[in-house]
């Protein structure tokens, strides 16, 4: 058996929730559904219109740049990319070429190359016929992109990059970051080697809404890759641009790739160089960064043993918020019930006095662990004095 090498740089969009887009005053509002409603002049191009950058997204990708120990860019700028397609108004994207806002840093060991500040395309719709509808209500919302260098190596450690990625974007306040509604998009990048100092050559993967189907096209194309080595055919291996196709869990090729010099990128006149160490206040920024998720995972760990347990807390905020008020000498305990006991709706309305006091008694043996069950169970639906409660069983 020969060994091959995988390799895996990610490219991930995400939609930032400011209350106006990039470039105009229109709405940014991911779940309008009327299409075409949140549209100016600006954002549908029309001669003599100016953009004016919002400074709220900028700081945003600030924010991401500190939480992850990146660099963030004195100097940055705005550069246009031009293509053309229905969904770009302008005929070219507003995006940053060479001087993004961020760069370095890294998340779960795994290094970034940089993160810059776009505008999203509209949203072109094929379904409905022999037509094309576009929705413009996306066109020009803040977008943005996180580049990680090709460090990654197993198809596992890359849907965990961006589930991790995600929770940091949602405990920042910086994006909801829904990958089924489009407000997160993974694109891996695959390649496989057989030779341990050199890469082979890459693929690009697209459409993928769940991490689910992030991980299973990086091991469907590895094995494609790997079946081509084997039947001496690594030769057919292109640099492209491949889509998922979820239906037959297969990957399909879409177009070869464009390299940069297609996109013709140059700074964007119409908009202001930035000095952004003068315009913002880093050290202050750094200092007002909530707890971040691999802070919250540290500190649980030191209250619970059980790792898939911590993991629930890092994830979910409310059972988060209950841990925290909950008032016990049990911890341990007080995790187990509220992960077995407490259904998501009763979370904001359990009394956590009585609640903590519960646990007490059960974790104090004055309460055996199946009259406790029912002990907290009658506390989280009724309220009431835990010793009372136990008194009548
Ligand atoms: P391109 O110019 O084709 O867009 P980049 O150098 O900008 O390529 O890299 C895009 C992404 O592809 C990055 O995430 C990078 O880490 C990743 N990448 C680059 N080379 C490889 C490779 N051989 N295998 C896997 N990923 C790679
Ligand atoms: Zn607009
Ligand atoms: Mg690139």
């Amino acid at each position: 058996m020969k060994t091959y090498y995988p390799t895996i740089g990610l490219e991930i969009h995400a939609e930032l929730a400011t209350a106006s887009k990039m470039f105009c005053g229109c709405k940014n509002d991911p779940d309008e559904t009327r299409p075409n409603v949140n549209i100016c002049p600006v954002c549908m191009a029309h001669p003599g219109t100016l953009p004016v950058a919002n400074k709220n997204a900028i700081k945003k990708v600030i924010q991401v740049g500190l939480a992850l120990d990146s660099t963030i860019a004195d100097f940055s700028e705005f550069d246009r990319k031009n293509y053309f397609y229905p969904d770009i108004p302008k005929g070219y994207q507003i995006s940053q070429y060479k001087y993004p806002i961020v760069s370095g840093g890294a998340l779960n060991n795994f290094k970034i190359t940089r993160i810059h500040l776009e505008e999203d395309t509209g949203l072109s719709k094929h379904d409905r016929g022999d037509f094309t509808l576009v929705d413009y209500n996306r066109a020009g919302v803040p977008l943005m992109e996180l580049v990680t260098e090709p460090v990654i190596h197993s198809a596992q450690d890359a849907a965990n990059f961006a589930r991790e990625l995600q929770l940091l974007l949602r405990t920042l306040g910086v994006s909801e970051a829904n990958l089924e509604k489009g407000e997160m998009r993974v694109e891996p990048n695959i390649s496989l080697s057989d030779d341990p100092n050199k890469f082979g050559t890459k693929v690009e993967v697209k459409n993928l809404n769940s991490f689910k189907s992030v991980e299973k096209a990086i091991e469907y194309e590895l094995a494609r890759m790997q079946a081509l080595y084997e039947a001496g055919r690594q030769d057919e291996i292109v640099q492209e641009t491949r889509g998922w196709d979820e239906n037959k869990q297969t990957t399909f090729s879409q177009r070869s790739k464009e390299n940069a010099n297609d996109y013709r990128y140059f700074p964007d006149p119409d908009l202001p160089k930035m000095k952004l160490h003068s315009a913002f206040d880093l050290e202050q920024m750094k200092k007002e960064l909530p707890e971040l998720p691999w802070q919250t995972r540290e500190r649980f760990k030191k209250e619970i043993k059980n790792p898939e347990l911590v993991e629930i807390f890092v994830q979910d905020r409310a059972r988060k918020e209950l841990f925290e008020a909950t008032p016990t000498k049990h911890p341990e305990l007080k995790a187990n019930y509220i992960v077995s006991s407490v259904a998501g709706a009763d979370i904001g309305k359990t009394d956590v006095a009585t609640f903590g006091k519960a646990i007490d008694m059960i974790g104090d043996g004055q309460v055996t662990s199946t009259a406790g069950k029912t002990l907290i169970a009658e506390i989280i639906q009724n309220g009431g004095d835990p010793e009372t409660i136990h008194g009548l069983y």
